[in-house]
């Protein structure tokens, strides 16, 4: 008799694997890792992923697998590997990592469908709601069962039925085509639009995307087709690049881009991590190219991550010109076909370039020669929900397991990535110039404490005479207000003192609700004080300004100036970045005025001016990295200034001129920011020094949650050695949320961390409580 095959599972929303048996229906099928299986779970069936053979299963009885889901795994061997560590680093559960990594389309989705029996049409009343729809519709997804409220009784009696059904992919989308059919004797064409449609077939060789044919031409078009002289079919849809970008064609690498674009070739075929620091304009990107373009020509295939892919429309558009389709696009905005599509491609190996925002590290392609990760210092590299992972770091993971070159680049890196090559974990590449030897930007500080106009303090007259020229001369000005969100701090607007705690020496937040200040890294409060408490001043003030205010501004004063508006509101529709920018590029707009958006990574060679309109918004972030956020926010901005023939010029207006943010972005000292920052972290016993937890509890009663928070804390600081410091437990800064209260306490860790996870799986939480940990936290909200 042959003995039975265990296998272990894993499935998403559970913690923890199963095992089950191979029926002998099954045992001739392989099985790898990340196959998605159908198996009874509880009284339910349910999606499962197969994870590995066990000798011998860890309960007496085990139950069968039900069905496979499909002959192949859709998760390449390596990257199995780099998820299976990702699971475990951040504490996620493996079934939810392998749906994150699985986009809609190729993860199966169980969809519950009820139905009314043959007894049930008997036996319940008719004239009931739910009984008049289901008879109606035959079955019910139960998605709709809240709304519809099915009575438990009847699926228990019998008469309605609950099952499992896994819905078809999403179709790839089509594009439709009209072709010319053969004769033998020419047809006859009964007007002259027809006769229009037949010549401009034969002239295209036969065949027309039908978005050719205007629509006076349609009605003849689909005569022509009932006739049988043409045929209109559906192709699958071949994506066009964006447009508006010019192509740039082959440039030749400079001598520093050859270097580099050579160290990166010869690293092929092992894993090297390398740090690219190339300032703004340093021509960083055709570096990317060389370095992508010499995996593929090993027969390797390549990732190239980017912060947010709708900013990066001309970088896509120069992509598709090198590399057509060799490429897919991994785009969110994009439908679940179009999405699904590009991931086919990548995985039948059509397409071996995978381009996109963080979740494109987990592209189907096997044999990885190279991933890069540009502006690596960008926070959205940092997924916020769901698994907390940071697709920068799981780069260097999946370039391990792949033996992979992995290419961290930026003007302004994290000051973890500069400690990684400083210590030597990184090899560092440098780009200390930029291309065509065009000079840095000058930068100019405004000292908004001299230049207050009460009406519209935050546009002093530097700024309005500097755009007022760049308009005189068809120059373009890019203004950054960059957004401040959930959490005002009080600024003295006469000598731009800023609150902030006495232990963390993060800025206080002002909760205007209660008049209190509040530190969100260990709780401190204090009631704000009427005058400030450096100066005296009483001119306290909430800060901030809004891209809208500024726009109104900046329209009353330059009335006949082409004004545009880049933020979350206007950004909205699904092209609305890449028309904003392709406008830009066209020079049809003036002055573009935005949030970080229009800080990254973006070349526009008619921009001479960059107004920073309030550069405190970005150094008083309750975190402790504002200092280096705000930097590289100003740095990147003043970036994008002076990129084409005629020099930049950056305005700087701030409070605070004396600010080491402030002074580094204007002399362009990435390197003396670092220094000065690595130091600072070094004796807060801060990243890169020690690693941080943050653990999030929320829960509908505000003192049953601080009570819950406070004993965590006293049970975890009982931890030997592993926990250096326990700050909190203290109100998150968006303290309450659906009905929710939201605590933090924050761990400072030395090595390893097991000890933690396990006191907290030993702690009992309160009924109702909800936590989640964040291993790396890069967001504090
Ligand atoms: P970075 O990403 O480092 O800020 P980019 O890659 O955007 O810089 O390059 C800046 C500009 O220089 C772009 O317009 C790019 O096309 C141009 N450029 C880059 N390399 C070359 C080259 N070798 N010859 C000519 N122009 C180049
Ligand atoms: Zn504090």
């Amino acid at each position: 008799m042959e003995t039975d095959r265990f296998v272990e599972v894993v499935l998403a929303g559970v913690d923890g694997r199963f095992h089950y048996h191979l029926p002998s229906a099954l045992t001739t099928s392989t099985l790898v890792p990340g196959l998605p299986l159908w198996v009874p779970f509880g009284r339910l069936q349910r999606v499962a992923y197969f994870v590995r053979e066990v000798a011998a299963p860890s309960v007496g009885t085990t139950k069968p697998i039900i069905a496979l889901l499909g002959d192949r795994s859709p998760i390449p061997p390596a990257l199995f590997e780099a998820l299976l560590w990702l699971s475990d680093y951040y504490t996620a559960p493996l079934g939810d990592v392998l749906e994150t990594a699985l986009p809609q389309g190729v993860k199966p989705v169980a969809q519950r469908i009820f139905t009314l029996t043959d007894a049930g049409r008997v036996a319940i009343d008719p004239a009931h709601p739910e009984a008049i729809r289901l008879l109606a519709q035959g079955t019910i997804p139960a998605s709709q069962r809240v709304k519809i409220a099915i009575p438990p009784l009847w699926i228990k009696q019998g008469w309605v039925t609950l099952h499992w059904e896994i819905p078809p992919p999403p179709s790839p989308p089509t594009d439709q085509s009209v072709r010319l059919a053969v004769f033998d004797t020419p047809p006859v064409l009964r007007s002259p639009q027809q006769k229009r449609i037949v010549q401009m077939l034969e002239s295209a060789g036969g065949v027309l995307p039908i978005d050719a044919f205007d629509t006076a031409l349609r009605p003849p078009l689909r005569r022509l087709a009932q006739r049988e002289i043409v045929q209109i079919e559906k192709t699958a849809r071949v994506f066009a690049p964006p447009s508006g970008f010019a192509p740039k064609g082959t440039l030749t690498l400079t001598p520093a881009q050859q270097k580099v674009a050579d160290d990166i070739t010869e690293a092929l075929g092992r894993f090297t991590p390398f740090l690219l620091h190339g300032v703004t304009g340093s021509g960083k990107t055709e570096v990317y190219l060389a370095g992508i373009e010499a995996a593929l020509a090993r027969g390797q295939s390549a990732i190239l991550l980017v912060p947010e892919i709708g900013l990066t429309v001309a970088l896509v558009a120069r992509l598709h010109e090198r590399f057509g389709r060799t490429l897919a696009l991994l785009h969110s905005r994009r439908s679940p076909g179009e999405r699904f599509a590009a991931w086919q491609r990548l995985q039948e190996g059509v397409a071996r370039l995978a381009v996109g925002a963080r979740s494109a590290l987990f592209a189907p392609l096997a044999n990885v020669g190279i991933i890069i990760v540009d502006e690596e210092h960008d926070p959205s590299y940092k997924q916020e929900e769901g698994v907390r992972y940071h697709a920068r770091d799981m780069a260097l993971v999946r370039g391990r397991v792949e033996g992979a070159v992995v290419v961290l680049g930026s003007a302004t890196p994290s000051i973890e990535s500069f400690y990684n090559a400083e210590t030597g974990k990184y090899r560092t590449l440098r780009l200390p110039s930029r291309i065509a030897a065009r000079p840095m930007p000058t930068v100019r500080i405004v000292d908004l404490r001299l230049s207050l106009v009460p009406e519209t303090p935050y546009l002093s007259q530097a700024l309005t005479e500097a755009i007022s020229d760049r308009l005189a001369r068809g120059e373009q000005t890019l203004l950054l207000v960059n957004r401040r969100g959930f959490s005002p701090c009080l600024l003295c607007q006469a000598c731009g003192h800023v609150p902030k705690c006495i232990q963390c020496s993060v800025s206080l937040t002002y909760h205007r609700v209660d008049r209190r200040l509040r530190c969100h890294h260990c709780g401190y409060e204090m009631v704000p004080l009427l005058s400030c408490a450096q100066c005296r001043g009483t001119q306290v003030v909430p800060l901030g300004i809004g891209t809208q205010q500024v726009e109104e501004q900046i329209r009353t004063r330059f009335s006949t100036a082409r004004i545009a508006r880049m933020d979350r509101d206007t950004t909205q529709k699904k092209d609305a970045h890449h028309d904003l920018l392709a406008a830009m590029a066209a020079g049809e707009i003036d002055i573009l005025i935005g949030t970080q958006m229009i800080a990254k990574g973006h070349d526009f060679s008619s921009v001479t001016l960059v107004g920073v309109v309030c550069a405190d918004l970005a150094f008083h972030f309750p975190d402790f990295r504002a200092g280096e956020r705000a930097f590289q926010l100003l740095a990147q901005a003043a970036g994008r200034a002076g990129r084409g023939d005629r020099p930049g010029e950056v305005i700087l207006q701030t409070f605070q001129p004396e600010h080491p943010s402030i002074q580094a972005a204007a002399t362009h000292d990435d390197i003396g920011f670092y220094q000065r920052e690595i130091v600072a972290r070094k004796e807060g016993q801060m990243p890169p020094f020690c690693r941080l937890i943050l653990l999030r509890l929320s829960h509908p009663n505000e003192e049953q949650l601080q009570s819950a928070a406070r004993h965590l804390a006293q049970h975890l600081r009982h931890i030997p050695f592993e926990v250096m410091t326990l700050l909190g437990p203290a109100p998150a800064p968006i303290s309450k949320l659906r009905g929710r209260y939201i605590y933090h306490l924050l761990l400072k860790v030395a090595g390893r961390r097991s000890a933690i996870e396990s006191a907290l799986d030993e702690w009992m939480a309160p009924d109702g409580l909800r936590w989640s940990i964040d291993i790396d936290p890069q967001r504090f909200s």
